[in-house]
């Protein structure tokens, strides 16, 4: 059977309230009782000092014994609950009360057992001598069941407590019952939002979101999290439509220009002159580049790709790229700025590095226009190897930033057409980076530029 979660919530919130509540009663019982038990005590010695007392007074004035006398006294002393015998100083009975036998009391017995919780109450009795002027004139005995003699008004006492103790137990379990009724629901209520919420995004709803879950606490901040997950999943599953389109738009273009060309030529209509061959050759090429950048990031990706590591100097491989990019850039008026630290010591695969750096490179100077500045920096940083590429180029839409180390994807479309890239060099340039155990970050700001940095340990 399954168990909600509100179901054991509840369970474990009565539980520890029953327990804390029957201990907390049973502790404030037993300190009652005890209290009790002195406070009786207490009583039952002055109880037996007056009679003790009354009597000895009453010789003194009559020098005799009164039988009608000792009874007043003894009832008003102990009630009906005792046994009262007094004894004359030859130690005959002159009086004994009503009960006379202890099996007379039997019917009493529960009193004293009952409130004190003793256990088997015997019958006690104490015997005490009478006074007067130093010369002992009888004794008093008086037998009772239990460890104090309880009379009626005691009995009460102790029943009211008992009574507001049950009373409160039951009082304390309601409440503790909707206290916790409450608190799971408030509990588990987002949760059951997130579930449902969850669900439905994993059924395909990916706009779905939660809501109404506010809220600094744990809860708060999960749902914060699944919303920020389904936000990304809904990204990523768009950029997975648009890839698949950007991938046969890729395939297309070349494809159809070869496919028209070759026709022509196959039916007399064009001849085939080196140019337009030339025009074959080179959308071929085209096609046979894209397909190695994609085997090369699969490559990365099932992490199926041999590195070849050996230890070089990272100055030395960035001074190359430098130079080689020199002409580029000066051909289309951008300068290029390097400010490379000697001695850099790498670990790692020289080519594949140095292909990072030219992606990089290539995509700086393909988004800053004439006029504009690239710069190139290098140098270690505590552990780290640190590169930056920064330009004061077009920069990147802030809606496009979360998702251009995706595979194909191209921030704002018509203009990243013109420049021909297929949306996979920053992939790719991760995917080195990565596997070196490093970390690229980037930063840019529509209109003023992107810094790229990438970190490789050293
Ligand atoms: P490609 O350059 O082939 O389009 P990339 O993976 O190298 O693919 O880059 C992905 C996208 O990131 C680019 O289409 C472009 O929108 C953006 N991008 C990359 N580098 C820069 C840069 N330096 N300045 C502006 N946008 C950039």
């Amino acid at each position: 059977m399954r168990k909600s979660l509100r179901g054991k919530f509840l369970l474990a919130f009565l539980t520890t309230a029953l327990c804390s509540v029957l201990l907390t009663g049973l502790m404030i019982n037993r300190t009652v009782d005890e209290s009790f038990y002195e406070y009786m005590k207490k009583n039952q010695e002055d109880r037996y000092s007056k009679i003790v007392d009354s009597l000895a007074e009453y010789y003194r004035q009559y020098g005799s014994w009164d039988k009608l006398y000792i009874s007043s006294i003894a009832r008003s002393a102990m009630g009906s609950v005792a046994n009262i015998r007094v004894f004359d100083e030859k130690g005959i009975v002159i009086y004994q009360s009503a009960m006379g036998h202890p099996q007379g009391m039997m019917n009493r017995r529960w009193m004293g057992r009952r409130w004190t919780g003793e256990g088997e109450d015997d019958y006690s009795t104490a015997r005490l001598p009478i006074e007067v002027d130093g010369m002992k004139v009888g004794e008093v005995e008086i037998g009772y069941f239990g460890p104090t003699v309880l009379l009626s008004q005691d009995i009460d006492f102790k029943k009211k407590v008992n009574s507001i103790l049950i009373v409160s137990v039951f009082l304390a379990m309601a409440l503790a019952t909707v206290a916790s009724w409450i608190f799971s629901r408030k509990l588990t209520k987002p949760i059951i939002e997130i579930i449902n919420t969850t669900s439905d995004m994993s059924r395909g709803n990916l706009k779905k979101r939660v809501t109404g879950v506010e809220g600094k606490d744990e809860l708060g901040e999960l749902a914060k999290s699944v919303n920020r997950l389904g936000e990304w999943v809904e990204n990523l599953e768009d950029l997975r439509i648009q890839m698949t389109s950007d991938v046969a738009h890729e395939l297309r273009t070349p494809l159809t220009i070869v496919l028209s060309h070759i026709e022509a030529i196959k039916d007399g209509i064009w001849e085939a002159t080196p140019e337009r061959l030339q025009v074959c050759y080179d959308e071929i090429l085209r096609l046979s580049s894209l397909v190695k950048d994609i085997e090369k990031l699969s490559g990365f990706e099932k992490g199926s790709l041999k590195l070849e590591i050996e230890e070089f100097n990272l100055a030395l491989v960035a001074g190359e790229v430098r130079d080689n990019f020199k002409i580029l850039f000066d051909e289309k008026g951008v300068e290029l700025i390097a400010d490379i630290e000697e001695d850099l010591v790498l670990k790692g695969d020289k080519g594949k590095i140095k292909q990072a750096l030219i992606n990089l490179l290539s995509n700086a100077l393909k988004f800053t226009d004439k006029g504009g500045t690239v710069k190139l920096e290098a140098a270690k940083k505590g552990n780290d190897i640190v590169i930056v590429v920064e330009d004061n180029g077009r920069g990147i839409l802030q809606e496009d930033l979360p998702f251009i180390f995706e595979r194909f994807y191209r921030g704002e479309k018509s203009r990243n057409r013109a420049t021909g890239g297929a949306g996979i060099g920053l992939s790719i340039t991760k995917a080195i980076i990565e596997v070196h155990h490093g970390t690229i970050e980037v930063k840019s700001e529509e209109g003023k530029g992107s810094r790229f940095e990438m970190r490789l340990p050293s």
